[in-house]
């Protein structure tokens, strides 16, 4: 046995947990991963390896100039991230996409972990809150059961959901604003910020009839049965409302009352949709009460028939899914730590990220914040400009904790970039200055970080 004091227990062998694990035993910590399965386990999960990729085997876009997440594994590989060299260890040919041969990738994600000097598996299951001692929670989308609960009786219901009900998130800049109009409903609010919080899209009778056929025509994914249970009613799919009278959504998300379009105050709109700002950037708008099962093609389609949306650009398309998250903004502090008992960080998609790359990226950095303190640096704060810092100020503090769904990284939860916008060529240019900004901005914080641990 390790002394408690000096021994980092990670609960979950999971993407993040794993790869938590692997930061702080190559640091010189000591660490205990506790995996439930074999013993316990979890309806999507098939071995008992760690590292298990429970459903495609993509990491998705490895391009590190254009895209987000292409970027977070280039910060990860500079990082030494176990998950990342594996997976380009058994990378299988998909275009531009980083496809994994998942089973050997499981093999040796395990095998490294369980020869390690520093770490020990203990196959168990946890099933309460910890009291003492340094802890990560990592136990992901399928939490087991008992846990759910200890954390639910810490944090309180409404701070964990157990499924993601995920409405559209787009791009402000792709928004056309000579449509759409700022306006709270009725102007309620004190502040001019708070009177023009939403913005609006009008529709006319037309628009609205050809929105409804499309979206009862539209390709649905299906609920499995029994997935329903316990969280439907809340959360209607805008396809459902439809089904159920094609004047549901104008009395319910579309309802056009109290607003006045600012672009044409003669012309009372046949139904509004709203979107609410997601981020305190204010580069994120989610259209509130739109969570949907539409095909993503379907979504894309249907979504741009909305006016103002014709240009649409989505940073993630709706959902509804079992997802067991914690309400991150308002539970942990800029360290990952649970405020109301800071010995506990967490990690990995349990915070509200999203997909295999965003949670092996959170448990890198609650490793390294672990570390850091089981060691007594000071550790400077990842700056926002890199995916990983955009990551985990998005989930402590900058997104919107009333709304808070799981997120993806994307280019919205980054600060702007100073170029002009607009246009493809554009485009490509923004996100190269976004991408170079961020490996400067890493590279620097990974330097400062070595130094101090020296
Ligand atoms: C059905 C389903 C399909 C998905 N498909 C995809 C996909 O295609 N692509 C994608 O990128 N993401 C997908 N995801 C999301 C995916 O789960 C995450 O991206 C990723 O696996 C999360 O990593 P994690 O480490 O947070 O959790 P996990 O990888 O799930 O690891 C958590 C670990 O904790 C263990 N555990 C749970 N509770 C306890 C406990 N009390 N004690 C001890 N151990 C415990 C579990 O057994 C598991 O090994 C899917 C999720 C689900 C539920």
């Amino acid at each position: 046995m390790w002394p408690m004091e000096n021994t980092l227990n990670i609960i979950g062998g999971g993407m993040a947990g794993s790869e938590a694990a692997w930061q702080a035993a190559n640091a010189g910590i000591k660490v205990v991963i506790h995996e439930m399965r074999p013993k316990v386990e979890t309806f999507a999960h098939r071995t008992g390896n760690l590292g298990e990729m429970v459903c495609s085997n993509s990491f998705r876009s490895d391009d590190h100039e254009q895209n987000a997440v292409g970027l977070l594994h280039w910060e990860m590989m500079q990082a030494g991230g176990l998950i990342m060299k594996t997976a380009y260890a058994h990378r299988l040919p998909a275009g531009g996409a980083l496809a994994v041969d998942r089973d050997p990738f499981a093999e040796s994600v395990t095998q490294a972990l369980t020869s390690h000097p520093n770490i020990r598996v203990s196959y168990d299951e946890i099933t309460a809150l910890p009291d003492d001692g340094h802890w990560i929670i990592a136990t992901g989308p399928l939490t087991s059961g008992a846990l759910a609960e200890a954390i639910k009786a810490e944090t309180g219901a409404e701070a964990l959901a157990f499924f993601d009900a995920i409405a559209p998130i787009i791009y402000h800049d792709s928004i056309n604003m000579d449509v759409a109009w700022m306006q709270s409903r009725y102007d309620k609010g004190e502040t001019l910020e708070e009177q023009t919080a939403y913005l609006n899209c009008p529709m006319t009778k037309d628009q609205y009839e050809a929105f409804i056929d499309a979206l009862l025509a539209a390709d649905k994914t299906e609920f499995k049965e029994g997935e329903t249970a316990g969280y439907f009613d809340g959360c209607l799919p805008i396809e459902v409302m439809a089904e159920r009278g094609r004047e549901t959504l104008r009395f319910g998300p579309m309802k056009p009352v109290g607003l006045t379009n600012a672009n044409d105050p003669q012309n009372k709109p046949y139904a509004v949709v709203q979107l609410r700002r997601d981020n305190a950037l204010g580069t994120l708008f989610n259209i509130v009460g739109f969570q949907t099962k539409m095909k993503y093609g379907a979504q894309k389609q249907v979504l741009k028939m909305i006016p103002g949306l014709e240009d649409a650009e989505f940073a993630r398309l709706g959902g509804i899914h079992r997802n067991t998250f914690i309400n991150s903004p308002t539970l942990l502090d800029a360290q990952m730590r649970l405020k109301s008992r800071p010995n506990i960080r967490f990690a990995g998609q349990i915070t509200g990220v999203e997909g295999y790359v965003e949670s092996a990226a959170m448990g890198l950095l609650a490793g390294r914040m672990a570390v850091a303190e089981m060691t007594g640096q000071t550790l400077a704060a990842v700056p926002d400009t890199t995916a990983m810092g955009a990551l985990v100020t998005h989930i402590t503090g900058g997104a919107e904790a009333k709304t808070f769904q799981p997120m993806n990284v994307n280019f919205g939860l980054f600060p702007s970039v100073d170029t002009v916008k607009g246009g493809r060529k554009r485009r490509k240019e923004r996100y190269k200055a976004y991408t170079d900004r961020a490996k400067a901005d890493w590279s620097a914080w990974l330097e400062q970080m070595l130094r101090s641990a020296a």
